[in-house]
């Protein structure tokens, strides 16, 4: 088990489906992906799932995929060998999991939450909960969006502005915001760093109370590099305790968009003897 990838075939979920027509465009997406391969279906031993079982409202049969994809960085990625790990995958929202003692912590859900809605700012912006200023109302990729699409709707940043203009305005993303920003525009820049900032302090958060060896991160804000991962990791360090700040690394997702499907391979090659 080297975690090779033989092949990869996309295709978007169709979420208002009949769970059927989904299940066929899985074994379609199989097919191709053993076509692309140049495998016989007989070669399969096993099919590991990693699903979004909020995205789709159904409940998780199998993994869901943040729990996967820190499997995956566990297993073939930036966590290999480590032991106390956190997951963070940001993009339109926030998720994650969590390896304690080198085994995925199966209890992670209310932790998640628990994550994902610490009020950092009680006079910020409303979240998707009911409540105000949660980390991610202030640091995932839609905070990110919402912010680039205000500032461009307040004439703010001409970069912006711009990109709104070809793409239009309720389409910006967090990716046009880092576009703007490393174009130059300070406006952008600001927006970028001041999320990077709010996600720095929940990390100090997570680093006080679970003390890990390593935070991985994934998602949409990984993407962004540097100009995010930098003052989140200052952030970071200057509010959390000195002794768990000192033991922890911050690193990105060394396997990206693949983490969960690799953490679905990981998952059924633990369960499986047949998988070599
Ligand atoms: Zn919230």
């Amino acid at each position: 088990m080297r975690g090779k990838v033989l092949a990869e075939v996309r295709q978007a979920t169709r979420a208002d489906a009949a769970p059927g027509a989904v299940l066929d465009d899985a074994v379609r997406a199989i097919a191709a992906a053993l076509a692309d391969a140049g495998r016989p279906r007989g070669e399969l031993a096993v099919v590991g799932l990693a699903i979004a079982g909020e995205a789709l409202g159904l409940p998780v049969a199998l993994e869901n995929d943040a729990n996967a994809g820190a499997l995956g960085e566990l297993r073939f990625g930036a966590a290999r060998g480590l032991q106390q790990v956190v997951y963070l995958t940001v993009s339109t929202g926030i998720g994650g999991g969590i390896i304690i003692d080198g085994r995925l912590y199966r209890g992670g859900q209310r932790l998640r939450r628990g994550v994902r809605h610490m009020v950092l700012d009680p006079d910020g912006p409303a979240c998707g909960c009911g409540n105000r200023g949660c980390l991610e109302a202030l640091a995932s990729g839609s905070a990110i969006a919402r912010e680039g699409r205000d500032a461009a709707a307040r004439g703010e940043s001409p970069a912006l502005a711009r990109l709104a203009l070809s793409v239009g305005r309720d389409e910006l993303t967090a990716e046009h915001v880092a576009e703007a920003a490393a174009g130059g525009d300070a406006v952008a820049a600001g927006i970028v760093t001041r999320a990077a900032g709010f996600f720095g302090l929940g990390l100090a958060a997570i680093v006080n109370a679970l003390n890990p060896e390593a935070i991985i991160i994934g998602g949409v804000v990984s993407n962004l590099g540097h100009r995010f991962l930098g003052p989140a990791e200052t952030a970071m360090r200057e509010r959390a305790l000195a002794l768990p700040a000192d033991a922890v690394s911050l690193r990105s997702s060394a396997l990206g968009d693949r983490a969960a499907a690799l953490g679905a391979v990981a998952l059924v090659s633990a369960s499986s003897g047949r998988v070599s």
